[in-house]
């Protein structure tokens, strides 16, 4: 019933001097955040935003990126997040799509910013300085690529269309701005999906479906203390997952964000030593980058009791491994952007079974169907899964079309492929574009993948379907190596061999320094299938 910034606002009145942020040097309070964000809001209103108008932020994580969020809300505007890594034909895309009329950024992404403008509806641009909350720290740049931009002052030359965030700030009026808002009907926020598959589409959010999924967030938690829990913000706020899980919740739950610009692993170790946060959302590749840690021993972590780790498979080494080192919980969930994101999760404290991602959230609904007749299969079947709930998306942004392909009445058809069991517990198999056939046979690289981490020298693993003018397709594995190991091709198909039937065996292995991941850390499984296709050309 109530728009999303309605819970910074009551955040700000029940518990004003409770912290809210931290990041690196800079506390902040939930009154001076909610009072920062009325000001920013004011302003933006001045420039002429409004209601239904869409802006971007394109902002690492920072009090700036929380600021901006909420004060766009709060003029009845539309978010888009924008990644701050988009190369300038992303960028110029994604404000053309979405026909943005302003942008939020970082000084240091200006110059990109400054190129693609004239090619799109951008009006205005607000830049905010690494230096506006001291001290951004000089390692945590983001994006590292421009590290040496930083300490040279990005020359932006203010005007009346491209204004100084602090000022805006400092000068806005602290009375919240209000406006009439249907959080049914009116679109909070045009997430583009995260490009694995294929071109990013706008999802529209409403502010229900934002609410309801942190609502939904708040009742799995629902043992920890309102206002007395610190929230590691690694997860990146310009995806949906962090910014559902880790931002709103903690806004909801009145709690305390311990903010990282950028995911680093000693930067981790040691803010988590330092800071001793009690929940800690992340995605499969973090953790297991944090326990690759060589010091990890050094470092007291133990402050952690609850971990969700969403976005990819987390192999079961890992959670168990995991738990031992911080004495917490760590549980797999899964949801997509078009969910907001979240649809099923383990309990934290109860029944939860590894290697399944959990049960369907408070208020969802979840079943098992034929990709062909969309009827529900038998228990334990693999078919697509279909979800319901009040957090599903309203559409793609101007594609009717692509939006029919993923409805069936009021079911999402998820694109995953996976299976539920008699308790209702459900597992992903992998995504239906992903499976590859090989010889008439269904392959999940999830399978092989999930096979070749068992091995003990590798550390990262993906596996794709290659073209095969015999078999149609063939099963490639590209690996990379934990640090000081080797294996040969020959160890690693005796090894798949022991475990898998042999069609699933890899017939090609390629080992690289790393492997192409999205910025929350998921591998990229769609551009080594590119580049595989590139060579054949
Ligand atoms: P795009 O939709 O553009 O291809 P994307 O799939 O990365 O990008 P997201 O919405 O960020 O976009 O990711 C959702 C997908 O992530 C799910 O559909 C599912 O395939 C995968 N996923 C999420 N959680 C899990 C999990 N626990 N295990 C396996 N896969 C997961």
């Amino acid at each position: 019933e109530k728009p999303l910034h309605y819970f910074l606002k009551r955040a700000a009145s029940e518990n004003p001097d409770a912290k809210a942020i931290t990041f690196y040097g800079t506390n902040m309070t939930y009154k001076q955040l909610y009072e920062q964000t009325c000001a920013f809001a004011n302003e933006l209103h001045s420039l002429g935003l409004g209601k239904g108008d869409r802006v971007s932020i394109m902002l690492p994580n920072c009090p700036q990126a929380v600021i901006s969020y909420y004060a766009i809300l709060m003029i009845g505007g539309i978010v888009v997040q924008t990644n701050p890594t988009y190369v300038e034909r992303e960028l110029r895309y994604q404000m053309n799509d979405s026909q943005a009329k302003a942008i939020i950024c970082l000084d240091l992404l200006y110059p990109r910013v400054q190129k693609v403008k004239a090619d799109t509806t951008l009006q205005h641009v607000i830049v905010t300085s690494v230096k506006d909350y001291l001290p951004f720290p000089k390692n945590m740049l983001y994006p590292i690529k421009q590290k040496k931009e930083y300490g040279v002052i990005v020359h932006v030359e203010y005007s009346s269309r491209v204004h100084a965030f602090k000022k805006l700030v400092k000068s806005g009026d602290k009375q919240e701005f209000m406006i009439d808002i249907d959080p049914k009907k009116d679109l909070a926020l045009l997430q583009y999906t995260g490009g694995t598959t294929g071109f990013p589409k706008g999802v529209m959010l409403t502010h229900y479906n934002l609410v309801a999924n942190t609502q939904q967030a708040s009742s799995w938690m629902y043992k920890l203390k309102k206002g007395k829990e610190k929230i590691l913000g690694i997860l990146p706020f310009f995806h949906v997952y962090g910014m559902t899980v880790v931002m709103n919740f903690a806004v909801m739950a009145n709690s305390h964000m311990i903010l990282l610009a950028k995911f680093d692993p000693t930067e981790t170790l040691k803010t988590i030593a330092k800071q001793k946060p009690t929940i800690f959302p992340g995605a499969p590749t973090i953790y297991i980058a944090l326990l690759n840690h060589p010091q990890i021993s050094k470092y007291d972590i133990s402050s952690i009791n609850a971990c969700l780790s969403g976005s990819a498979p987390l192999p079961v080494e890992v959670q168990d491994k995991f738990e031992k080192v911080t004495g917490g919980k760590l549980v797999e969930g899964y949801g997509l952007t078009e969910a907001s994101p979240v649809t099923h999760a383990n309990l934290l404290w109860g029944h939860r079974v590894k290697g399944s991602v959990g049960i369907p959230w408070p208020d969802t609904i979840a079943a098992i169907i034929s990709p062909e007749t969309k009827e529900p299969v038998p228990t334990g079947t693999i078919g697509e899964i279909a979800v319901k709930g009040p957090q599903i998306m309203q559409g793609y942004w101007n594609r009717k079309d692509e939006t029919e392909k993923v409805f069936h009445g009021d079911w999402l058809l998820t694109g995953d492929l996976g299976y539920a069991d008699k308790d209702g517990y459900f597992y992903i198999v992998d995504r239906k574009k992903d499976m590859i056939i090989a010889g008439g046979y269904n392959i999940y690289p999830r399978e092989v993948e999930e096979v070749l981490y068992e091995h003990d020298a590798i550390l990262e693993a993906a596996v794709v379907g290659i073209k095969d003018e015999y078999r149609g397709e063939t099963v490639k594995a590209f690996l990379v190596l934990k640090d000081g190991k080797s294996v040969t091709e020959e160890e690693l198909n005796n090894f798949c061999r022991k475990h898998l039937a042999s069609y699933k065996v890899p017939r090609a292995y390629e080992f690289r320094d790393e492997l192409p991941k999205t910025t929350i850390g998921k591998i990229l499984r769609r551009v080594l299938i590119e580049e595989e296709e590139e060579k054949v050309k």
